[in-house]
């Protein structure tokens, strides 16, 4: 009887399920919509529910693990969640009691940025570039950060380690929902690339952006996205602003992480063209650690744009149960994303 485990990702909007075969990528998948209104409770019973029915289906394998992401902040090892902006009603609520008394099975559970990381190492772009730790950012409605050390997770002593995110890049910036200032997110992220293009069309000079605006009723960070590639000033320089701020904060990583690799991932990564130069414009300039091996040593510091996509959460999630150091026996990526 083969083995499979199934990796379970909870997004504000989406509750994704996988089956997931090492040898064979994902076998299955369940899609649901994430029952907010119905609370805690609802959520971890369509999650019985889907794993049960995963389980009958996949009946002749034996079912070896379940892994699950959450949006934070995610307290660990005790499965609480504190205040999550993303899941409104549920702080307080601990999440992982909750999944092992409804499932009568243990789980597995970690922030969804820290999954995707453990994905991007094992599957995508740490295998591309050899290499056993890296540093990710997750940009999407917010950013997400996460440490991989050694092959494994660095939770940090609570299991809230990587939230660079919320580092302040401008320190007399907008006030935060985590609040502070002038955080990463405020300026690199898709919320950060929509204020700033209502910002933009506020000025009254940004004609293309406003006109997007009048035609669908609101402006989007895929609208800016897709005007910055064809050029249109206002755009450009909002995505310019992405790039300093990451660049400022990516200077600060590299200097006190000295990791050989950085990844940038989520939807927004898809911006890279738009976003990247000014973000290693700025990494050189406020970086010597960048520099210095870059430069003169003969090593390499790369920054580079995720490789798994969307799936990587759930990917990550359906990692999660084997003990690091396991050999994974993982073929090629590109055969695991199939569905
Ligand atoms: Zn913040």
């Amino acid at each position: 009887m083969t083995n499979y485990p199934i990796g379970i990702d909870l997004g504000g909007t989406n509750l994704r399920l996988v089956a997931y075969s090492h040898a064979e990528g994902i076998l299955d998948r369940v899609d649901l919509r994430t029952n907010l209104e119905g609370g805690p409770e609802a959520v971890v019973e369509d999650i019985r529910r889907s794993v049960f029915k995963l389980d009958a289906t996949h009946s002749s394998r034996e079912l070896v693990g379940i892994g699950m992401g959450t949006p934070g902040p995610l307290e660990l090892p005790t499965g609480v969640l504190h205040g999550p902006p993303n899941l409104p009603g549920w702080d307080n609520f601990n999440l992982l009691s909750a999944l092992r008394n409804a499932l009568d099975r243990d789980v597995h559970l970690d922030s969804d940025a820290n999954l995707a990381a453990l994905a991007e190492f094992a599957l995508g772009a740490g295998t591309t570039h050899v290499t056993e730790s890296l540093f990710m950012f997750s940009i999407g409605t917010g950013v997400g950060g996460a440490i991989i050390l050694s092959g494994k997770i660095h939770g940090g002593a609570h299991g809230m380690a990587g939230e660079a995110g919320h580092g302040s890049v401008w320190a007399d910036g907008p006030l935060c929902t985590c609040g502070s200032r002038g955080c990463l997110e405020l300026y690199a992220s898709a919320t950060a690339v929509r204020r700033m293009a209502e910002e933009a069309i506020a000025t009254g000079r940004a004609p293309r952006l406003a006109a997007v605006k009048q035609r669908q009723g609101f402006v989007d960070s895929r609208s800016v996205c897709t005007l910055g590639l064809a050029g249109d000033p206002a755009s450009l320089a909002i995505f310019d602003k992405v790039g300093e701020a990451l660049g400022i904060t990516l200077s600060t990583l590299v200097n006190t992480l000295d990791l050989p690799l950085y990844l940038i991932g989520g939807g927004l990564a898809q911006a890279w063209p738009l976003f990247a130069p000014r973000m290693f414009e700025e990494l050189e300039m406020r970086s010597y650690v960048y520099r210095l091996v870059n430069r003169r040593l003969k090593n390499k510091i790369t920054i580079a744009r995720a490789g798994l996509g969307t799936d990587s959460g759930l990917l990550g999630a359906a990692l999660l149960p084997y003990p690091a150091g396991s050999p994974l026996q993982i073929p090629a990526a590109a055969a695991l994303i199939a569905d």
